[in-house]
């Protein structure tokens, strides 16, 4: 899709470009998320554009809690849906969870086509179209959600979500397990795991994670989920970026 050579020291920089510049041409990722976009990666090439050790650990506690979890989901929005459609299908997979499409800027024309690049993408049933449920403290658009899936899930992955949603889905007592570049964001700092990773790693990171834990007992998850600690994790993270170090 991208003509550059994968040693091209730039190549996951430019591939992320190329893939969210694509995914506005396809009516998926808004303006808004192109803004977003050059937000995560300018911290992205402050952590040297590597998965740290700590987020690492993060994407493991991610699989563990997706795999303990009774009605997991998969949140997704413009930029996730552009970066990594088919990963996304894959985690599903590995874990047993649903998919769900939520919109910060939610139109019916981007969600149907979000819910169709997903299938193309091998995606099984896409959630988020029936909006009959909603999140309890939010706008009315911001709010809608399925209530068979984010509003009644216990186990929430939400990368690249606004602040304010992710601090609503927490009150409501849900797992969040957040994406995000920045560990200074809300959304990083109200999660019970906040991953600081690009989502074009972090991703296939967690299914790895969850395939290798398949098979192992809920007593062996649950301790790795209690030996995690989220705000060592962010500070982990904000210590590489101050460090200066970019490996
Ligand atoms: P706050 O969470 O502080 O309220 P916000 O949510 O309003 O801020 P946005 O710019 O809307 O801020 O959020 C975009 C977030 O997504 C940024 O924190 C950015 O670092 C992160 N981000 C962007 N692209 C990626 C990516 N590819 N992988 C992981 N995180 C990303
Ligand atoms: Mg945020």
């Amino acid at each position: 899709e991208l003509d550059i050579p994968e040693s091209h020291p730039r190549y996951e920089s430019l591939l992320t470009r190329h893939r969210i510049e694509a995914g506005v041409e396809k009516g998926i990722t808004s303006k808004q998320g192109l803004i977003a976009e050059g937000r995560g990666e300018a911290f992205d090439y402050l952590l040297g554009e590597r998965t740290l050790e700590s987020a690492e650990t993060a994407e493991r506690v991610a699989a563990a809690h997706l795999l303990l979890a009774d009605r997991p989901v998969l949140s997704v929005n413009g930029n996730v849906a552009a970066l990594v459609p088919g990963e996304i299908g894959e985690l599903a997979a590995a874990t047993g969870a649903e998919i769900e499409v939520n919109l910060f800027n939610r139109t019916d024309e981007r969600m149907a086509a979000i819910a169709s690049h997903l299938r193309e993408h091998g995606a099984g049933e896409v959630k988020g179209l029936d909006a009959d449920g909603r999140i309890p403290g939010l706008e009315h658009e911001r709010a809608k959600v399925d209530a068979d899936g984010i509003e009644s899930a216990d186990v929430v992955l939400v990368p690249l979500e606004d602040g304010d949603r992710a601090e609503a889905l927490g009150e409501m007592g849900k797992t969040e397990i957040v994406i995000d570049l920045n560990p200074l964001s809300r959304s990083a700092q109200v999660a019970a795991v906040p991953i600081v990773d690009n989502v074009l790693r972090a991703v296939p990171n967690i299914t790895a994670h969850a395939r290798e834990l398949d098979e192992e007992s809920d007593a062996t998850l649950e301790a790795i989920i209690a030996e995690f600690d989220p705000n060592a994790a962010l500070q982990a993270a904000e210590q590489a970026i101050r460090s200066g170090d970019l490996k």
